[in-house]
């Protein structure tokens, strides 16, 4: 198993130095110090560890112009004291140092970046569900975990879940193939995201149960969301393929609860499995939430 977190990643992208490096540069120039020139590199290998591969292709630029010109300056200066020869082998030297050192910044900063880039992109694999695009259960662990720690004081910490389930899902796979199945849970979902809010948290927990946070609305108003999400998965057939459709329906556990900590969520979900298994026993295609387990929402007959 390996983990990779947000804060990992935020701290590689962090550019603490960023804002110095002009100045250190101008500092360079103004002073014609072959030291300080040498310092002026010294951020570039650092900054090379979190600046993007453009960006570090400009700072190289501006580095080594910036760098020939303080010594070409400073050669100026001194070059009726010395040799000709020691002189041109002494600023070759030079800029075949620099030009060195450029280049392994610019080779390290490239791996880097597409390092960077394979790390973001294993994470978005990880953390979705390959069939739906949702989050999986994982990442929706996470994501409450992150909620919790970003809550502040006084913050409305009143969630709703929802967990569905499909009702009778077997008998899909058993009449159409699990081919049709997996479309079937693909339409489901993608009803499931067009009937609920962009900042709705929501997860395919395993195979056709999936999960809906919902923070910031009322009982009333997350009660009637559940309630339309079941009438409308009633009532629209899902297309398979070539023109045809099939029918199903949903049971759902509505619980509500404060987020404070992770344990709060797992209660929750318990609830809410307990009231869906209810609503199954009581004949699927309804709503059961709690506090009240006997109001639940009639199925539109
Ligand atoms: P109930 O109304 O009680 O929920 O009945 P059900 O048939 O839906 O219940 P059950 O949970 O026993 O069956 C779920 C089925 O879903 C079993 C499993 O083969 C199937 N399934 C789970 N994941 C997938 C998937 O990713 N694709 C497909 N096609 N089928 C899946
Ligand atoms: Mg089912
Ligand atoms: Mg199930």
């Amino acid at each position: 198993a390996f983990k990779i977190s947000k804060s990992s990643i935020k701290r590689t992208i962090k550019k603490p130095l960023f804002i110095f490096y002009p100045i250190i540069i101008i500092f360079c120039i103004a002073s014609l110090n072959i030291t300080l020139s040498v310092l002026a590199i010294l951020p570039l290998i650092y900054l090379s560890l979190s600046l993007s591969f453009n960006k570090i292709i400009i700072l190289c630029t501006v580095t080594g112009i910036a760098l020939n010109y303080i010594y070409i300056n400073r050669l100026i200066g001194v070059h009726d004291k010395i040799e000709k020869d020691y002189l041109f082998e002494l600023s070759y030297l030079f800029q075949v140092n620099t030009s060195v050192i450029i280049i392994t910044v610019l080779t390290a900063s490239f791996f880097i970046n597409k390092n960077r880039k394979n790390i973001k992109r294993i994470e978005l694999i990880s953390n979705h569900d390959a069939l739906t695009g949702m989050l999986n259960r994982r990442s929706l662990n996470q994501h409450m975990m992150n909620t919790i720690n970003s809550m502040r004081d006084g913050e409305n910490k009143m969630m709703s879940l929802l967990v569905l389930d499909i009702d009778h899902f077997k008998k899909v796979n058993d009449t159409y193939g699990h081919a049709v199945g997996d479309k079937v849970i693909r339409e489901f979902s993608a009803a499931l995201k067009q009937h609920t809010r962009p900042q709705d948290l929501l997860c395919r927990w395993g195979g056709e149960e999936f999960l809906i946070i919902i923070q910031g609305l009322s009982e009333n108003d997350c009660l009637d969301i559940a309630e339309r999400i079941r009438s409308i998965i009633e009532g629209s057939p899902l297309a398979i393929s070539n023109g045809h459709t099939v029918r199903c329906t949903t049971s759902i556990g509505v619980s509500f609860f404060h987020l404070e900590r992770i344990e709060d969520f797992h209660e929750a979900f318990k609830e809410a499995d307990k009231l869906l298994y209810i609503a199954k026993e009581q004949g699927r295609n309804r709503v059961n939430s709690s506090p009240d387990v006997n109001s639940i929402t009639k199925p539109i007959a």
